[in-house]
């Protein structure tokens, strides 16, 4: 882009990092064979692939045999419920929890379920986006072959228990996945620790490139391949597999593992910053946790505004911010996530989501917060 903008939109997508463009180059100079030929070419890009896996399953604390890549994150969420529905019709288990803001990816993959007959419980998450333990073991059936809740929400950044959700899990003997593609990258996360079984991840939203993301599958968990084809990623995902955005989505996860303790300390910085100068603006409402949140998530409504009217005039004054999911905009309905926390229509629809990284500055922060003012004030006017 040759103007200078304010890009704030982080949990939409990120800039790609020097370290993931320098990956992919390489791969597509270097490496360009296809993993599956015999010979060196397809061998060397093969080796690629290889090494992408052991960085990124070291960093999520499993085994390289344990992570499938994938194209994105939806594929991944798809193709994890998919797979658990499947094994759990096949033992008379056809009830699956989940909660009512879940990532679209989720929910229209168990809305398609509950056509199949299955049974569907989506977990209330009350006022701050945080569903509570007790109710969760309470939902347990016996016929429940799976649970998925969120790692962190991509609206409000509320951030769930997760290791305890997957304890009760395990308890019981359910599946429990986590859509973790806020939180991989900006949250330690070590899915043996944490109890995870299967966990979704984007590498858009930690500095690396679209188009490629991963699902964790503990060993012994069967997945159903999504794609008919060839027998790439063992058999689990057919397709050519997409060598410089593995290696690229690689060498951006392992920075931000790497400097992820002082990248939190600066963006949190800044989203203290920014939640301080926006609650100043009157009729303004923080949706979510006050503290417990994604480092750089910040949701605010305004009251009397248009969530999607006062995101168009910052982006006149260059400032890229969102009302909420990018794959919801245009939409004429209010986010699903602010109505699940209990939330008017109206309100809803006045929220806008300001999404931060460690490229973003306190200037930037400044900024912003002066040209929200200006356009809350003319929207309340008009
Ligand atoms: N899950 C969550 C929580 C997300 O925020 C997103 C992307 O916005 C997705 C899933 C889908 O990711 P992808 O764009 O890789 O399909």
């Amino acid at each position: 882009m040759s103007e200078k903008i304010i890009y704030a939109d982080n949990a939409a997508t990120t800039k790609m990092s020097a370290a993931a463009k320098e990956a992919m180059l390489r791969c597509i100079d270097d490496y360009y064979g296809n993993p599956s030929s015999l010979h060196r070419a397809g061998q060397a890009a093969l080796k690629e692939v290889q090494g992408a896996r052991e960085t990124i399953s070291a960093l999520l604390g499993c085994d390289a045999k344990e992570l499938t890549f994938t194209s994105c994150a939806s594929e991944a969420d798809n193709q994890a419920i998919i797979s658990a529905a499947k094994t759990g019709a096949q033992n008379g288990k056809k009830h699956i929890i989940s909660t009512s803001f879940e990532h679209h990816a989720v929910l229209k993959t168990l809305e398609k379920l509950k056509d199949e007959g299955f049974y569907i419980t989506l977990l209330n998450v009350h006022e701050t986006g945080v569903i509570r333990p007790e109710e969760l073991e309470k939902a347990i059936r016996p016929d429940t072959c799976l649970v998925s809740v969120m790692y962190a929400n991509n609206e409000i950044g509320s951030i769930q228990p997760i290791e305890e959700a997957g304890r009760l899990c395990h308890e019981k003997g359910v599946l429990f996945h986590t859509d973790a593609v806020q939180a991989v990258g900006h949250i330690p996360i070590d899915v043996k620790k944490q109890n995870i079984d299967m966990l979704s991840l984007s590498a858009h939203k930690f500095h690396g490139p679209k188009g490629i993301g991963a699902l964790y599958a503990k060993k012994g968990i069967l997945l159903t391949s999504l794609i008919n084809g060839g027998e790439q990623e063992r058999g689990k995902r057919a397709g050519t597999e997409n060598v410089p955005a593995i290696a690229a989505m690689a060498a951006a996860l392992k920075e931000e593992c790497e400097n992820m303790d002082e990248n939190t300390v600066y963006v949190k910085a800044l989203r203290e910053r920014l939640i301080f100068g926006l609650s100043q603006i009157k009729g303004s409402v923080l949706n979510g946790e006050r503290y417990d949140r994604l480092a750089g998530n910040v949701n605010f409504c305004f009251e009397q505004t248009d969530g999607e009217m006062l995101s168009l005039l910052l982006s006149e004054k260059g400032i890229c911010i969102s009302t909420g999911s990018a794959c919801a905009s245009g939409s004429p309905e209010p986010s699903h996530v602010l109505m699940a926390l209990g939330r008017s229509r109206s309100i809803a629809k006045s929220a806008v989501r300001i999404s931060l990284c460690r490229y973003n500055t306190e200037d930037e922060i400044d900024c912003i917060i002066s040209e929200v003012r200006k356009a809350v004030e003319k929207l309340r006017r008009s």
